[in-house]
């Protein structure tokens, strides 16, 4: 039998993948430390989890409307007008299973086969994915490590075309933890506007910024026009530590948030109902666990990027936010390793998980093959292990 061409093209996401494949090897025994999936090591904060056991006990336990409660949404609302300056009524705001299911359900909503989706890279792994999925056609534009990872308008404008529909921002970012500044930001809200554009921006990892300066901005605070096209995609899996709980939202017009509702309605109806009710104490409750996790990242992410450039052959710029660290290995290619020849980023995470038992992700999937990606979401005693595997192997 035929199975669908579209969808046989699709590929298993890495990041999941070698999470899988680092867990099948702990639960064989074998000593293997994994900086794969980025997922905040810490448990989720103990209101949030009484706010769910208490949704059980109250009975909250059957199917919601499908785009969510409204008190969720409400919540929603209310951290936009707080947190990001954004005014948005509960029928612009859709509930979805983690933020990745928000973000399915936008390129569902907003393309037709053939539409153009402008995804700068380095990229979270899914993004072309799911683009093509929505029978859309990813649009690649390179930004570099010399430039920060971040593209300017002028690289947007190169890859234009009158099939263009949407541009990806993603700041701060996975994987390269760069954010774009609200001048940069602006910049791109202008180019979108003049050429007519929707911008997705998801802003997952707005809690997660360690840089002094101005904080998170959202594309979608410059005003009205820039307002109207943007759909803003967030969650509570990262700021929170609730990546199995989820839960993901996107804020659009009314028009595209009732479109995606409608085909959620079909695919999955309601994310979790109890679920939701933690998500209400996330958004309403004390914030102090985000700023605990925070500072915990940040004290990583020091040790991990002053780590690895001290270690011959590898090299990282310092992330400004997100918990990924991108791993320059240009300088080990061509290189033999252990007897074997290191062509790709794959090679050399296939090596490093053979020999010296670390799990990383290939700069491949996120469309970096010079790069290989560290996660630091891990406890301390992690990397600290992890690199000291890393030194003593390239030492060999
Ligand atoms: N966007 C980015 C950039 C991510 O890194 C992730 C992590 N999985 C997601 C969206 C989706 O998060 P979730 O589905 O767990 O809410
Ligand atoms: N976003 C995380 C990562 O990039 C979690 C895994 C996934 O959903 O891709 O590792």
């Amino acid at each position: 039998m035929i199975l669908s061409e579209k969808n046989m093209g699709i590929s298993a996401s890495p990041t999941l993948a070698i999470d899988a494949k680092y867990k099948a090897m702990l639960a064989e025994g074998i000593d293997v430390v994994g900086f794969g999936t980025g997922e905040p090591d810490f448990d989720t904060p103990n209101n949030i989890k009484k706010a769910a056991i208490e949704a059980i006990e109250k009975g909250y336990t059957k199917y919601t409307p499908a785009s969510g409660i409204l008190a969720l949404k409400k919540a929603v609302c209310e951290k936009f007008k707080r947190e990001n300056g954004l005014d948005y009524g509960p029928s612009q705001i859709v509930i979805s299973n983690g933020a990745k299911h928000s973000l399915v359900n936008t390129f569902d909503a907003i393309l037709n086969p053939g539409d153009e989706v402008i995804i700068p890279a380095p990229y979270w792994v899914s993004y072309p994915e799911m683009v093509k999925l929505a029978d859309g056609v990813p649009v690649e534009v390179q930004a570099t490590e010399e430039d920060g990872f971040k593209v300017t308008v002028a690289q947007l404008k190169s890859v234009l075309s009158d099939r263009t529909k949407a541009i990806v921002i993603n700041s701060p970012s996975n994987p390269t933890g760069m954010i774009y500044s609200a001048k940069e930001l602006m910049e791109i809200a202008d180019f979108a506007v003049e050429n007519d554009l929707f911008v997705v921006s998801d802003e997952i990892y707005e809690h997660l910024i360690y840089s002094e300066g101005e904080g998170h901005v959202s594309i979608a605070s410059f005003g009205e026009e820039i307002k109207k096209r943007t759909i803003v995609i967030n969650g509570v899996s990262k700021s929170y530590a609730m990546t199995g709980w989820r839960i993901g939202y996107a804020a659009a017009t009314p028009e595209i948030a009732n479109v995606m509702s409608n085909i959620q309605s079909h695919a999955a109806s309601n994310p979790s109902s109890i679920s939701q009710y933690a998500a209400i104490e996330a958004l309403e409750g004390p914030q102090d666990s985000v700023e605990q996790m925070r500072l915990a990242f940040k004290e990583r992410r020091e040790y991990m990027v002053n780590r690895i450039n001290s270690i011959e052959g590898v090299s990282c710029l310092m992330p400004d936010g997100a918990f990924y660290v991108m791993m320059n290995i240009s300088a080990l290619k061509g290189k033999t390793i252990q007897g074997k020849v290191i062509n790709s980023s794959d090679d050399f995470c296939d090596i490093l998980l053979e020999k010296a038992l670390i799990a990383l992700v290939p700069g491949s999937g996120f469309g970096a093959d010079d790069f290989v990606r560290w996660s630091y979401a891990a406890s301390m005693e992690k990397i600290r292990s992890g690199l000291d595997r890393l030194e003593k192997f390239l030492a060999k």
